[in-house]
C-alpha cells in the first residue's frame, strides 16, 4: 500500500489550531486586547459590529511592529515574548504561545496597520484565510490597528455554532470588562454598532470598578491589602449589601490575568460564611500577585485556569484577608456572641447595619418569619411593653411563632396611625412598638416586582389599547433580542407587533403603565439590561419584572398623599418578601421606642 500520511498545509493546520484559541468573537477580543497590553498600550479603542461577527477592531497606542515583525506575527508559534521553555517561568506577559494572530488569520479577514515610534511610515497588511493578499507602507499613527472581519467566513461549521448576537456580545463584554478591571491605568473605550458603550478614562481601581458596575457599588466596596512573602493580595470585596443572587461579579486576577478557580472562590466565599445567605454571591475584584515561577499559566487553552504551587496557603491567606476586611468594616454591629440580637438596630444608622444579614442567618431566620411577625407589629401592643425587644426580632432564635387565628386575613393598622412622608422619599408609619421607616421607592419596586412575576406566571397581564399606535425603531441585533423578549412583554400587557424591517408597532400598554414614561426608552433599557446580564436564560422573568419595577415605581422625591402612602404600606406587607426590594436593598427599617428612649436619656 502506498504511503498515506501527509503533512497538512499550514493553512489547514492553522485552522485546526484556531479551534482551540479562537472559539467565538470574544476569544478574538481577548487575544487582541492582551496583545495591545503586552505592547505597552495606554489607550485602547475597541469597535465591534454585530457582536463581532462582522467586525472586531482594536486600535492601540502601543509599541507597534516593524515591517518584518508585522509579517512574522501571523506565523504560527511566532512570538516576541519567549525564546526558550525556561522563559515560561518568568512570564509576565499575557501572551506567549504565538498562536493567536495566526489562528485569527486562518479563520477571518484581517487587516493590520502598525507603526513603530521611530519610523515615518508604517505597514499595512491584509490577510484572508492565512494568505497574505497585500502588504504596503502606509501613513499610520504609532501603535497598531487590527481589524478582524467576517469571522469564520471560511469555516461555515463554526459560524453556524455561534450563538445569538446578544449572547456573543455578552461574552465580548465579559472579556472587555475583565481587562478594564485589571488595567485601570489604561484608557479604554468600546463601541458596538456605532454606539458608545464604555468610555473609561485612566484611573484608580476603585473608580474603574465604579466605571464598570455603576455608582451604586461605590459605597459597598471594602479595600483589601495584605502582603506576604508568597503573595500580595489587593483589590476590593463587596459588603454584604453588594451580594447578589447571580454569579458573575466575581473577579480574580493573578498577575493581572483573569482566572477562574473554584477553589479560591471558595476561600472568598468562606470569609462571608454566616454573613450572607447560601444562595447569594459576594462581589469581588481581587488581585493576587505571585512570583511567576510559583504558578503555571500554560495549562489551559484560553489561560483561564492556572496551577499554583502553594494553593492551600494562598487559600488561607485569601480567606483571612477577606475576613479581615469584612470584620473591620462591620465590627460595631457584627456581634457573633449574641445570636439573639434581633433586627433592632440603633437609631444612628438609617441604612441597615452591615452585619444585619449575619445575625439573620445565624439565627436561622427565614424570610417568611419576617412576614408572619409583621402582623404582630401592628397588633395593639401597649406602649409600655415596647421596651422589650421589637417583636420582629425577639424570637428569632426560636421557631417563628405561628400567626394567630384570623391574623392572616386582615392587616389593619389602628386608625390613628397615619403615615408621614419625609424628604419626599421615606414614609414614617407608627407601629405599636415604635415606628417603621419605609423607603417608598424600594417598597413600590417590591410591589411591582411581585405583581409582574404573577402576571408572567399566569400570562394574563391586562392591556389597555392606545388611541394612536406608536412605532418603535430598533437596530438589527436589538430587534432579534426584542423578539426573544416578546412573550414576556406580552404577558405583562404590552401589545407589540413586528412592523416592517426593524420596527415594532405598539397597540396597547399595561393598564397601570405610567403615561409619562416612554415605551421606547423602557424597551431600550430593557435590551441593554438583558445584554448586560449573562444569565439571561435562567432568570428571564425576574429580570423583566425587576426592570419593570425599576422603571415604573414611585421614585424618591415624589410627594405622596396619606391615602397613597397607606395603600403602599398595605400592598407592601401583602408581599411575601416585604423586607427586601428586588434589587437587594431593604424596603424598611424599624425603630423601637425603648431604644429611642434610651437614646434620649
Ligand atoms: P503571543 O501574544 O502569544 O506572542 P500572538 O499571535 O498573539 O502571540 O502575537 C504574535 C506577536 O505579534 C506578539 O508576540 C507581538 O510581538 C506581536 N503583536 C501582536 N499584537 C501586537 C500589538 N497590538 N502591538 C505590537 N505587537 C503586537
Ligand atoms: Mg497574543
Amino acid at each position: 500500500m502506498a504511503d498515506i500520511i501527509k503533512l497538512l498545509p499550514d493553512s489547514i493546520a492553522n485552522q485546526i489550531a484556531a479551534g482551540e484559541v479562537i472559539q467565538r468573537p470574544a476569544s478574538v477580543v481577548k487575544e487582541i486586547l492582551e496583545n495591545a497590553i503586552d505592547a505597552g498600550a495606554t489607550r485602547l479603542h475597541l469597535l465591534i459590529r454585530e457582536a463581532g461577527k462582522t467586525l472586531i477592531q482594536l486600535i492601540d497606542n502601543g509599541s507597534g511592529m516593524s515591517e518584518t515583525d508585522a509579517r512574522m506575527a501571523f506565523e504560527r508559534h511566532a512570538t516576541s515574548k519567549i525564546r526558550k521553555a525556561e522563559d515560561l517561568q518568568f512570564i509576565r506577559t499575557m501572551g506567549f504561545r504565538g498562536e493567536a494572530l495566526a489562528s485569527m488569520a486562518a479563520v477571518a479577514r484581517v487587516e493590520l496597520k502598525t507603526r513603530l515610534q521611530d519610523r515615518e511610515l508604517g505597514t499595512r497588511l491584509q490577510i484572508a484565510a492565512s494568505v497574505v493578499e497585500n502588504q504596503q507602507p502606509v501613513q499610520a499613527p504609532v501603535g497598531t490597528s487590527l481589524a478582524i472581519s467576517n469571522l469564520f467566513y471560511n469555516v461555515p461549521a463554526r459560524r453556524k455554532f455561534l450563538k445569538s448576537d446578544a449572547v456573543e456580545f455578552r461574552n465580548i463584554l465579559d472579556e472587555f470588562e475583565r481587562i478594564a478591571l485589571a488595567y485601570p491605568e489604561i484608557e479604554l473605550s468600546l463601541h458596538h454598532n456605532d454606539q458608545e458603550l464604555y468610555a473609561l478614562p485612566r484611573t484608580q481601581l476603585k473608580q474603574r470598578i465604579i466605571g464598570v458596575f455603576g455608582k451604586n457599588i461605590s459605597d459597598k466596596l471594602l479595600p483589601i491589602e495584605e502582603n506576604t512573602d508568597l503573595v500580595n493580595i489587593g483589590g476590593y470585596i463587596g459588603t454584604v449589601d453588594a451580594c447578589r443572587k447571580k454569579r458573575g461579579e466575581q473577579y480574580l486576577f493573578v498577575n493581572r490575568r483573569f482566572i477562574r478557580s473554584s477553589y479560591l472562590h471558595h476561600a472568598v466565599r468562606a470569609a462571608y460564611e454566616s454573613l450572607i445567605r447560601e444562595e447569594d454571591h459576594p462581589f469581588y475584584v481581587l488581585f493576587l500577585d505571585i512570583d511567576p515561577a510559583r504558578i503555571d499559566v500554560n495549562v489551559h487553552p484560553s489561560k483561564h485556569e492556572i496551577k499554583f504551587l502553594d494553593e492551600r496557603i494562598i487559600y488561607q491567606y485569601l480567606r483571612v484577608a477577606c475576613r479581615h476586611a469584612l470584620g473591620q468594616y462591620s465590627e460595631p454591629v457584627l456581634d457573633f456572641e449574641q445570636p439573639d440580637r434581633g433586627m433592632v438596630h440603633t437609631l444612628s444608622t438609617s441604612a441597615p447595619p452591615p452585619g444585619l444579614k449575619a445575625t439573620i442567618n445565624q439565627a436561622h431566620y427565614s424570610e417568611s418569619a419576617i412576614q408572619q411577625d409583621w402582623r404582630k407589629i401592628y397588633e395593639g401592643i401597649k406602649p409600655e411593653q415596647s421596651g422589650q425587644a421589637l417583636v420582629l426580632g425577639s424570637n428569632m432564635s426560636q421557631a417563628p411563632a405561628a400567626p394567630e387565628e384570623g391574623a392572616d386575613e386582615t392587616f389593619s393598622p389602628a386608625p390613628e396611625k397615619t403615615p408621614y412622608q419625609i424628604h419626599q422619599s421615606f414614609i414614617i408609619s407608627p407601629i405599636a412598638s415604635g415606628f417603621l421607616l419605609i423607603d417608598q421607592e424600594a417598597a413600590h419596586q417590591r410591589i411591582l416586582f411581585d405583581q409582574c412575576l404573577k402576571k408572567l406566571e399566569s400570562q394574563k397581564g391586562d392591556s389597555q389599547q392606545i388611541l394612536f399606535p406608536t412605532t418603535l425603531q430598533f437596530s438589527g441585533s436589538d430587534k432579534a433580542l426584542l423578539l426573544e423578549l416578546m412573550p414576556g412583554l406580552k404577558a405583562l400587557g404590552f401589545d407589540l407587533e413586528e412592523f416592517g424591517q426593524n420596527a415594532f408597532i405598539v397597540h396597547g400598554l399595561p393598564v397601570d403603565w405610567k403615561e409619562t414614561e416612554s415605551i421606547q426608552a423602557f424597551i431600550e433599557s430593557l435590551l441593554r439590561q438583558t445584554l448586560e446580564e449573562s444569565d439571561r436564560k435562567t432568570n428571564h422573568r425576574e429580570r423583566l419584572a425587576r426592570h419593570y419595577a425599576r422603571y415604573q415605581s414611585i421614585r424618591a422625591g415624589q410627594r405622596l398623599g396619606a391615602e397613597e402612602m397607606q395603600h403602599l404600606i398595605d400592598r407592601l406587607f401583602a408581599c411575601e418578601d416585604s423586607a427586601w426590594s428586588p434589587f437587594g436593598g431593604r424596603c424598611y427599617t424599624t425603630f423601637d421606642l425603648g431604644e429611642i428612649r434610651k437614646k434620649l436619656k
